[in-house]
Formats: structure tokens, C-alpha cells, sequence
């Protein structure tokens, strides 16, 4: 989640002119028997053309590309052409392929394939930029994506996509409102890599930075987490120090994450200095004692010679007081040296008792932590926090079933209360 500000700030929910209704694709459906096509693919046997759902270009990387040509009895630069459709021209439909010979187009649509890229269902902007997408899914789930332009001092800019990992979440951490919203299932790789494309074309300007810090906890899907990581970094080219994985500590996960020595960041949601109140806050933290959590971001630290991040949501009267910042630096202190923490103060969400703490707490709480030799951050406050968090925008929408026709979207005046991740 990305943090808020000033109430005044207004957001506008647009229509989504952007979403391209999806095409029905009969074919697309079809089953992968090719013998009743009097296409030249009948002779293949394709490994890829044959794979098991889902059939989706979107994720899959430039050699992988090329064999799916070869195995429609393509050449392999045809696999290069596509490579280059969906990732840098970002192409969402096979038929707008236009270099690529239209038998080929017609081919992979007979056999099921797709790009694997869904319509916006509402776009959010903040004043300052900051953009929320509410991206529909396939099955007609809803998850949010948020685009954070920032110029640096030499006017660069440089633009983070936040990105959900579920629909929904699972582990419920009492201040969160994607927790609340209940967890729905697992995103597949290319319904991750797709938010960083969506936000790319919104914002027609690359993707310098990805947080997983959207909807979800990505430890719960590392399978496609980590291979959509690869495909953003080989296939989309984001530097793998540009990426931050979030969590809030699942169970033999780190380890698992330390052994592909990524060059990424790990971010742990700490939220509290010692178990018991760590318990009250995020109740998977039974499961996970705070004492084994740091040791495993001891290891990791050891492992991939990468610094753990630590996430702290700043609760009023809750966890916010100078004594739990210097308890918080001794905890740090005792299983690693130079620990990093990021502030975040609690971006209020509907329906719960916490409060945000006052602009002075949050800097008595950085002061007690810089004086006792921890680098602090507190995070930017960004227009679209500026009434809500992450999850909440999302929660409001799949209250209701959506319509089943991705045309029949909301307009401005239905505008929903703006929300941030
Ligand atoms: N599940 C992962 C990533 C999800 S959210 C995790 O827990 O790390 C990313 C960060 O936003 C987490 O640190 C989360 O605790 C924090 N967060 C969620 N809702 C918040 C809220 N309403 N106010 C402040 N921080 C919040």
C-alpha cells in the first residue's frame, strides 16, 4: 500500500474509455484438437501450442516465443516478433498483430492462445498524479494496480507500479482493507506482469519501479511471483534492484525466496517491535513468532547479501509511541546491523477504530529510531491515499457481481470515494 494525504485532494473516477471490449472469441475457446482444422498445424505437435490452459502469450519469454513459432510450423523469428508486439508495442489482441502473417494470427487463436491482457474497469487520479486502475479480470474479478510518477531533482521521472499479487488476501491484518475484502484466489503470472503494462500505456512512459505491495500477499503465490518477476525483468527490462517484494512473513517462504539470490528487495511488514503486540495487529503472526521471522531476514540477509526492509504501519495509541521505536531499534539491532525501516502512517480505511497519528508522532517516532542508529523513511504521502487504502476502491465494486458486460462501466458521476494502495 502506498499512503495518503490531504482530503482536499480530489479523484476523479473515470469511465474507461480505455477498456477495449474484449473480443469474443469463439475460436479462442475451441478445444486444442487440431485435426479438425485443415490448417498446415495438424502435422505439428506442438509442446507449447499443446500446453495446458492457459494459453497465454503474455509472460512467456523471447525463446519460449520462438519455439511456440517453430511449433506452428512458423520460423523462430516469428517467436521474436511476437516478443516485440507484447511487450513493447503492447498489443493486446492477437489480430492486431499485423506483421505477423494472418493464417499464424488465426492459427494460435484456433488453438486457444491470447495476449492475456484485461480491460481497465476504472482508472482513479489523484491531483498529484497518482493513478489507481481497477484491472477486471477474466473471471470477472476485480484487483487494483497503482501507477506513482515521481520526478527526481534532475526532473527524470521515475514511475513505480504497485501490483497485486491475489484477488483479495487471506491473512487479514487488522488495519487492511484488501483483508477485509476477503481472498478470492491467486494471480497467474501474466495477470501480474499486465498491471505493469496497463500502467505503462496509461502513463505512456515506462515502468522504472515495481512494489508488491498491492492487493495480496505475494509469499502465498512466490511460484508466480517469481516468474513473473523474471519476465519483468528479462522480458520488460526493470532492473531486478528496481523490484521490492512485500510481506508480511509467511512461513518457510524466505528461505525459499533466498535461494534465487535475487537482486530485488525483500520488505517485511513488521507493524510492531515484540510478539504480543505484533499478534493483536496481524493475527497470522501466531504462526510465524517475531523471533523466527527475523532470524529467516537474518538469513536472507546472509544468503543474498541483500538488506531486509521493514515496513511499519504507524497506528495511533496503538503502536506508535517513542518506546516502541526503541524497542523496535533493539529488535533490529539484535539480528542485523544498518536495518532500513519504512513508516507508514495509517491510511484510514472504512469501518475501522484506528486512527492516524498525529504529523509530530510520526516524526518523534523516526527521531527515536534515527538516535538509536536506524535509517528511517516515511512514506510519501500521495493524493489517492487521501481516503482510503489499498483494497478499498476494489472492496466497493465486488460488493455487488459486476455486470457481465465490460461495457456497462461506471461513469464519473457514480464516482466511488478515492481510494489508494
Ligand atoms: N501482504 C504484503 C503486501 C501488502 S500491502 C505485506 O503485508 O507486506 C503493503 C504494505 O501496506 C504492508 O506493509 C501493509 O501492512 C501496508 N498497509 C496495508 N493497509 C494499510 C493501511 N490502511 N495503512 C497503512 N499501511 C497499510
Amino acid at each position: 500500500m502506498m499512503t495518503a494525504s490531504s482530503t482536499s485532494l480530489m479523484q476523479r473516477v473515470c469511465a474507461v474509455p480505455l477498456a477495449r471490449a474484449a473480443r469474443t472469441r469463439a475460436m479462442a475457446a475451441a478445444s486444442m484438437n487440431l485435426s479438425t482444422t485443415t490448417s498446415t498445424t495438424t502435422t505439428t505437435a506442438p509442446s507449447l501450442a499443446k500446453r495446458a490452459d492457459p494459453q497465454v502469450l503474455l509472460g512467456l519469454s523471447e525463446p519460449e516465443l520462438q519455439q511456440l513459432a517453430i511449433d506452428f510450423s512458423q520460423q523462430g523469428y516469428r517467436g521474436k516478433q511476437l516478443h516485440h508486439l507484447i511487450y513493447k508495442r503492447k498489443i493486446k489482441d492477437i489480430q492486431d498483430f499485423n506483421q505477423v502473417p494472418l493464417a499464424f494470427r488465426n492459427e494460435l487463436e484456433e488453438a486457444g492462445w491470447k495476449v492475456g491482457r484485461s480491460p481497465i474497469y476504472q482508472s482513479v487520479t489523484a491531483a498529484d498524479g497518482t493513478v489507481k486502475l481497477l484491472i477486471k479480470l477474466e473471471d470477472n474479478r476485480l484487483i487494483e494496480t497503482v501507477g506513482i510518477p515521481v520526478k527526481d531533482e534532475k526532473g527524470v521521472m521515475r514511475l513505480t507500479a504497485c501490483v497485486s499479487s491475489q484477488v483479495g488476501c487471506p491473512l487479514r491484518c487488522s488495519f487492511c482493507a484488501t483483508g477485509k475484502g476477503g481472498f478470492s484466489r491467486n494471480l497467474k503470472r501474466h495477470e501480474i506482469v499486465e498491471q505493469v503494462l496497463a500502467i505503462e500505456e496509461i502513463f505512456n512512459h515506462r515502468v522504472t519501479n515495481v512494489v508488491f505491495m498491492g492487493m495480496g500477499e505475494p509469499m502465498m503465490n512466490l511460484k508466480a511471483v517469481l516468474e513473473a518477476h523474471q519476465c519483468l525483468n528479462k522480458d520488460i527490462q526493470i532492473g531486478q534492484r528496481m523490484i521490492t517484494i512485500s510481506t508480511v512473513g509467511v512461513p518457510n517462504t524466505i528461505k525459499k525466496l533466498a535461494s534465487h539470490k535475487l537482486q530485488s528487495t525483500l520488505a517485511v511488514s513488521l507493524h510492531a517491535p515484540n510478539q504480543k503486540l505484533r499478534e493483536t495487529i496481524v493475527p497470522s503472526a501466531k504462526a510465524y513468532p517475531l523471533s523466527a521471522l527475523m532470524r529467516d531476514c537474518r538469513d536472507y540477509f546472509t544468503e543474498t547479501g541483500r538488506r531486509v526492509s521493514f515496513e511499519y504501519a504507524l497506528l495511533a495509541g496503538v503502536n506508535d509511541a517513542v518506546d516502541h521505536a526503541v524497542e523496535l531499534a533493539e529488535v533490529l539491532h539484535e539480528w542485523g546491523r544498518g536495518s532500513h525501516v519504512n513508516l507508514i502512517p495509517f491510511n484510514p480505511i472504512e469501518g475501522s477504530e484506528y486512527k492516524r497519528p498525529s504529523k509530530k508522532a510520526v516524526q518523534a517516532f523516526a527521531a527515536a529510531l534515527e538516535n538509536n542508529k536506524v535509517t528511517v523513511s516515511t512514506r510519501q504521502t500521495r493524493g489517492l491515499d487521501a481516503d482510503a487504502a489499498c483494497g478499498q476502491l476494489r472492496n466497493k465494486f465486488q460488493k455487488s457481481p459486476l455486470p457481465v458486460d465490460s461495457d456497462n462501466l461506471q461513469t464519473d458521476e457514480d464516482a466511488p470515494v478515492a481510494v489508494v494502495c
